[in-house]
């Protein structure tokens, strides 16, 4: 391969941006074009929409992320508007679903909350920025443990994480403490109740600035650094195409949606990090289809409830005056509800669980004010259980070649089902959420299991594997088999069953494979020197 390659990234989430990053900084002749069908949000791109402190300038960026459904503003692009309905099943703010119900929508009624999110920085600028680590049966087999370690401490860097966000609340330590009493004894050392690490930096006033695609693309986005010269971004520029030869790919063609025009883009190496359902559709539109492509889709089968905290049991272990304390250092802040994070991280066989506890002054949802509970001094917590499913071959996302979608590719059905051994995970924790609700306050919604898709943590699409058996679709460093310069990356690449939020483990594969490419491009020369002397 050429010393100076000119690498095209399809998708400007944190994996493309992992990406981009790590070639620019290790191959200092590289360019690298990245392509991102939705559009550029904030004046520094990628930007975590959270961070964004006035609500309507907060509410039209979360808009201008929906695609389809995103109204007037997709309208105003002169693209013709979805037809979403009130009172369908919508999206949460800053996604669209690919079942939008709609003309060339896709076909996902055994999946229906499936969805995502099309502006610069991907889904990365709506997260929550949960970034546990993939912890006992989760990790990739095949990838040794040192190797590991190296490899996730790389990308908590890359994501700017903090394992100790709000650790200094007060209501926060009084969550934990009540939650040790409740499960302590049950859980294995090193595995039990504690802060949630999340990926964002603090700042002076103890509040966070979230953390987006823009924190992975550092120097990239910077005008000031040399690096950002060999950088370009192209926002509202859909890849139609990856364009190959033989067993090479050789460039992508792109549609500048402004303007409608089509145009081929030559590169020495394509990275397709597109989202777990329109990755493998654009490898499949290419011709490029392993046997695995879209398969062993998994996700997180999610139950979820709030609940008001009882001032009797926080008051064991905080004081009034420590609420003021946390109640005045959150009136500084009001754009962001969230006031501190806990979690109870997966453990084998003790609890495959992955467990979030988000305390907020108010709920996610309106509550009449004249509703018990309502207004409740304490505050709430909005908690989740994450779960596994297994991976299995015949929970897909298809494509019909004979039925376009709304832009023009070939269309998705997702089948996907609970089995038995999954409905009796979401049993046994929903029983627990129970005594934690319990334990903390009172309900004010109810453990609910959420509709198929909600966990937005779409995994298994692309896995990656050992060998190439027709179970993955890429090799050990995300290359897809039988291609030498084609990545692929995401939570699609993930093979395991998990419970954890999955981006920290999606950008440490895309450390190993920008890595592996950037070993491949300097060994290539040198090389070829050694060929040339012999
Ligand atoms: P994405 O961020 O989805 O980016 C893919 C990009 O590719 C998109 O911008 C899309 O427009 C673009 N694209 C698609 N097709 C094309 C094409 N043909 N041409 C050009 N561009 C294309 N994860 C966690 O780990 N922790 C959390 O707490 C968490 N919370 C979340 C909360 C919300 C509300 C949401 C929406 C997601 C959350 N996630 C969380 C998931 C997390 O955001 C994703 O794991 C992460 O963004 C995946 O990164 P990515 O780069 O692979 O894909």
């Amino acid at each position: 391969m050429t010393t100076n390659p000119t690498i095209a990234i399809v998708g400007s989430g944190p994996i493309g941006s992992t990406y981009a990053r790590i070639l620019l900084e290790q191959l200092p002749q590289a360019r690298v074009i990245m392509f991102e069908a939705g559009p550029q949000l904030t004046d520094r791109p990628g930007e975590s929409v959270r961070n964004i402190a006035d609500p309507a300038a907060k509410a039209r960026a979360r808009e201008m992320s929906q695609g389809p459904q995103a109204g007037e503003y997709r309208e105003s692009l002169g693209i013709p508007a979805g037809t979403v309905t009130e009172g369908m099943f919508t999206a949460r703010q800053g996604t669209h679903l690919l079942d939008f119900g709609g003309t060339g929508s896709a076909h996902a009624d055994t999946f229906p909350a499936a969805a995502a999110a099309t502006n610069v920085g991907g889904q990365g600028a709506h997260w929550t920025c949960a970034t546990p680590s993939p912890a006992f049966s989760e990790r990739i087999p095949f990838i040794g443990d040192a190797e590991w370690d190296g490899l996730i401490a790389n990308a908590k860097d890359l994501l700017h994480v903090q394992s100790a966000a709000f650790a200094d609340s007060a209501v926060g330590a009084a969550v934990r403490s009540l939650l040790e009493e409740e499960f302590g004894a049950e859980l294995p050392e090193g595995y039990g109740v504690s802060t949630l690490p999340v990926a964002g930096d603090v700042q002076p006033d103890g509040s966070i600035r979230w953390a987006g695609a823009d924190v992975v693309l550092g120097p990239l986005i910077d005008p000031a650094s040399p690096l950002s010269a060999r950088f370009e971004l192209r926002d509202l520029t859909l890849v139609r195409r990856v364009e190959r030869d033989g067993d090479r790919v050789t460039g992508v063609e792109v549609e500048d949606l402004r303007t409608g025009s089509t145009s081929f883009v030559a590169a020495d190496v394509v990275v397709v990090a597109a989202d777990a359902f329109r990755s493998p559709q654009l490898l499949w539109a290419s011709g490029i289809r392993p046997r695995a492509l879209g398969h062993y889709l998994t996700e997180h089968p999610v139950v979820i409830s709030t609940v008001a905290l009882d001032a009797g049991r926080m008051q064991r272990f905080a004081t009034e005056e420590d609420l003021d304390a946390e109640l005045a250092r959150r009136a500084q802040n009001p754009a962001d509800p969230v006031a501190a994070v806990n979690r109870i991280p997966f453990s084998e066989p003790e609890h495959p669980f992955s467990v979030q506890v988000m305390y907020s002054e108010t709920t996610p949802f309106p509550m009449d004010p004249a509703a018990p509970h309502a207004n409740n001094r304490w505050g709430y917590v909005n908690m989740g259980y994450g779960m596994r499913k297994h991976p299995r071959f015949e929970d897909a996302v298809t494509f019909n070649d004979d039925e376009p979608d709304y832009r023009g590719f070939p269309n998705m059905t997702i089948r996907y089902a609970l089995t038995e051994r999954e409905n009796a995970e979401i049993d046994d924790a929903t029983a627990r959420l129970r005594r934690a609700g319990n334990a903390l306050g009172t309900f004010v919604a109810e453990p609910r299991l959420m509709p198929n898709g909600s966990s937005l943590h779409y995994q298994g699409t692309m896995r990656m594997g050992e060998a190439d058996d027709g179970t993955c679709v890429a090799d050990p460093w995300s290359r897809v088999w039988g291609f030498s310069n084609l990545f692929v990356g995401g939570n699609a690449l993930i093979p395991t069953a998990t419970a954890m939020n999955p981006t920290l483990m999606s950008v440490a594969i895309a450390v190993r494979g920008a890595r592996k490419l950037v070993e491949e491009v300097t060994s290539a020369p040198a090389r070829a020197t050694a060929e040339a002397t012999a």
